[in-house]
């Protein structure tokens, strides 16, 4: 059994809560390490850090800044397999999973390198006569990070090393359930010889995030999580004059016309609905093919696909899933397939009571498959966040479309097809953030930005790239006259040219 220690000031310090709660492997059901969750003073000591470090940080020049992120992407690059362990470990997902998202949590690291570049400004001669104006981005100060568990390590990295970069200090508060990567990565940080009190991990639950979210010296927050938590927390945050953006959660459709190279959209679906149980903010849970011939055809393709899906635990190379993260999310999920056979949708696939030899006590499902679900219907409307794919059939293009822009979601969507036109449609009128276009997965690039619509962001701005840059900064714009315009004296009205 290990214990997980805090990171402030440059130090790895234990808690002293009496609060605390067990870390499982979600592979064997068995209690590996404990979380100690943070008292007060440890939160307020892992801020005043921040906040001590910020000055000089925030005036180091974005060259040497960059310089020190260089170092940190190579120390990334050199433990990536020891880091996605860690997260396999204790999220569940398999290795090659997990080395998946290590790579694209480096991405942003690779983007935030190019800070220098980044942060100029504007700049505009003679705005009047021999006046000029030039704006400039600088950084807030100590900025918050709460993070989900289902991206242990890759969706704090969406976070710190953009704020980091422009300037800020930091404090994280990782997910509870699969807190390991993160510490591992915050040595390779401090390695890379960022100073003491930039990047602060404080581990806990409710305590540490509402700290954080009234602490007077925290100037922004950045989170990622479900929705309802995400609500609050924009809420919270902006209430005490906080800066925030806060992700939530989706529920993602693909629409599959007639004329889709089914196959591909097929293994495209197969993919983006079990891979990482399901637990993926861009999970695609809602197929909704076009027309009874496509819908017939598609649920003919996936079923036997669903059925043999290899599902195992992270040190068995060759599985395409592993377990879901606890016991509850197990109960949760198995729940709401019960709620989807009472309320009338086909089940095709059961992934209820699946067991896998030798690992019974794990929390292992397997990959579920409803046909003809209903827009009324639970299964429909909820975020599942697990191996259930729900097929909604639709009588035309229009039908399908309509559907997704009424759904509360505007995370990720999808469309299969050959047809220019419909997918040139699809992408002006659809009500969603991040679109697709026979990419089932369509999670922007570190150079651009992540972010839903609707109830899937609170706030204005997505998460890393460029608006990453916006959101971890503040444009001051300076105008300057040197002596030689003074010599008429003082000027009482607007100047006219
Ligand atoms: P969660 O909302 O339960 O937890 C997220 C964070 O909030 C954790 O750090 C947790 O400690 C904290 N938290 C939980 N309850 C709280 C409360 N009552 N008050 C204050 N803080 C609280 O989410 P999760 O289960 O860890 O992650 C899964 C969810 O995250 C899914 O809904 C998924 O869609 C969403 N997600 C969204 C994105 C995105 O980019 N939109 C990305 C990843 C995950």
């Amino acid at each position: 059994m290990y214990q997980i220690e805090n990171c402030i000031n440059g130090k790895k310090v234990m808690s002293t809560s009496d609060r605390s709660q067990p870390i499982f492997n979600p592979a064997t059901g068995e209690a590996q390490g404990t979380l100690m969750l943070s008292t007060l003073d440890e939160i307020n000591a892992a801020v005043a850090a921040a906040k001590a470090a910020a000055p000089a940080w925030g005036t180091t020049p974005p060259l040497r800044r960059a310089r020190m992120m260089f170092k940190f992407k190579d120390l990334i690059e050199a433990n990536m397999d020891a880091i996605a362990t860690e997260i396999s470990r204790e999220h569940g997902k398999t290795h090659s999973d997990a080395l998946g998202e290590v790579q694209r949590g480096l991405e942003v690291v690779e983007f935030a390198c190019g800070i220098p570049h980044l942060l100029k400004g504007e700049f505009s001669r003679n705005v009047g006569p021999n006046i000029d104006s030039w704006s400039d981005r600088q950084p807030l100060g100590v900025v918050g990070g709460i993070t989900p568990f289902n991206f242990p390590a890759m969706v704090p990295m969406w976070m710190y090393p953009v704020a980091i970069a422009c300037g800020n200090t930091f404090v994280l508060k990782p997910s509870e359930r699969d807190p390991s990567a993160v510490n591992l990565v915050w040595e390779l940080f401090q390695e890379a010889g960022f100073p003491d009190g930039v990047l602060n991990v404080v581990h806990g639950d409710k305590l540490a995030v509402d700290t954080l979210l009234k602490h007077p010296d925290v100037k922004a927050i950045s989170f990622v999580g479900s929705t309802p938590i995400a609500e609050y927390v924009y809420s919270t945050g902006t209430a005490h004059g906080k800066r925030v953006q806060a992700l939530g959660g989706a529920k993602n459709h693909a629409i599959i016309m007639p004329d889709a190279d089914m196959d591909k959209a097929v293994d495209a679906l197969m993919g983006a609905a079990y891979g990482s149980a399901g637990e993926r903010c861009m999970a695609i849970s809602v197929a909704v093919p076009v027309g009874e011939g496509t819908a017939n055809k598609l649920v003919e393709a996936l079923k036997p696909k669903v059925q043999s899906l290899k599902i195992g635990p992270y040190t068995d190379s060759d599985a395409e899933m592993g377990p879901v993260v606890t016991a509850e999310a197990k109960a949760r999920i198995s729940g709401l397939i019960d709620q989807g056979v009472k309320e009338g949708a086909d089940l095709v696939v059961d992934g209820r009571g699946f067991s896998l030899q030798g690992y019974e006590n794990g929390y292992f499902l397997g990959g579920t498959l409803f046909d003809k679900v209903t827009t009324d219907m639970a299964i429909y409307k909820t975020e599942i966040f697990g191996p259930v794919l729900g097929v909604v059939r639709a009588e035309s293009f229009a039908e399908a479309a309509k559907m997704i822009n009424d759904h509360e979601y505007g995370n990720g969507t999808a469309i299969f097809t050959r047809d220019g036109d419909a997918a040139r449609t699809f992408a002006d009128q659809i009500e969603i953030g991040m679109v697709g276009i026979n990419v089932p997965l369509p999670v922007p690039v570190a150079y651009h930005s992540f972010g839903g619509w609707k109830r899937s962001l609170f706030g204005d701005h997505a998460i890393y790239g460029p608006e990453g840059v916006r959101f971890y900064t503040r444009v001051k714009t300076i105008t300057s006259r040197w002596p030689e315009g003074i010599k008429a004296g003082a000027q009482f009205n607007f100047p006219t040219m």
